[in-house]
């Protein structure tokens, strides 16, 4: 996101805050090379090992909507740098919204907030073998949140369903199906107009 911005507004001062010693940790050291490069190109200040603080309340987002900021703004970081800004934006991830879940099996509803899931991609819990969870709200094995997984998984998804309506139409109500088993894909990562 950085690199699209400043390569879409090459006037503008940007500052990345990243906590870790690497950008994008969960993928090769070569993609932090890659990246660091078009930043360090894009003329983005990267600061890395240091925190923003966050809210006594939690994480951005879920209990203080103050932290995305549009308009003059002052981050603060642990490492006691105070940088001004015109514009703030969190990267730290998404929690995607359960909450039908929770309603309707609270059952299946990890203490983290995802679905859990059996590798068939149908919820946990037996009694419900036709409710099925796949993308962003599914724990899924240790998969990333992205686009790519949960076509993958919904894919898989929609082939259980077919098999599962096709035994219950052929009438034969005593051996289950063969369903397919999902096994998580790895990280991988689009290219954005920046990458160059
Ligand atoms: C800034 C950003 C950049 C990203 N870039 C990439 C990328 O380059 N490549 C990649 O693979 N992935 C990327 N991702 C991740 C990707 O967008 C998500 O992993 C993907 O959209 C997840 O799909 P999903 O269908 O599981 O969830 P979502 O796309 O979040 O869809 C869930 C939908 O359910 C709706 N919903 C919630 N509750 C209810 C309800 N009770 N009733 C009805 N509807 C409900 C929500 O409003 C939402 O529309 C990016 C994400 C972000 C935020």
């Amino acid at each position: 996101m950085a690199c699209d911005i400043a390569d879409t507004y090459p006037d503008k001062r940007l500052t990345l805050i990243h906590p870790h010693d690497r950008i994008l940790p969960l993928f090769k050291p070569f993609l932090h090379e890659q990246a660091t490069r078009r930043l360090k190109e894009l003329g983005v200040e990267v600061i890395m090992g240091d925190r923003v603080i966050l809210p006594a309340s939690g994480r951005p987002g879920e209990t203080d909507a103050s932290m995305e900021h549009v308009g003059p703004t002052v981050t603060r970081t642990y490492g006691g740098r105070s940088i001004e800004a015109d514009l703030r934006i969190f990267a730290t991830g998404q929690r995607p919204n359960t909450q039908l879940m929770r309603d309707f099996l609270p059952g299946v509803v990890k203490p983290n907030g995802l679905v859990a899931i059996q590798r068939t991609l149908q919820v946990d819990d037996d009694r419900h073998a036709n409710v099925y969870a796949v993308g962003d709200c599914a724990d899924q094995f240790g998969a990333i949140q992205a686009g790519h997984t949960g076509w993958n998984a919904a894919g898989i998804a929609a082939e259980n369903i077919v098999k599962q309506i096709e035994a219950a139409a052929s009438g034969d109500k005593l051996s289950a199906p063969a369903l397919t088993l999902y096994e998580p894909t790895k990280p991988c990562i689009g290219r954005a107009r920046s990458c160059r």
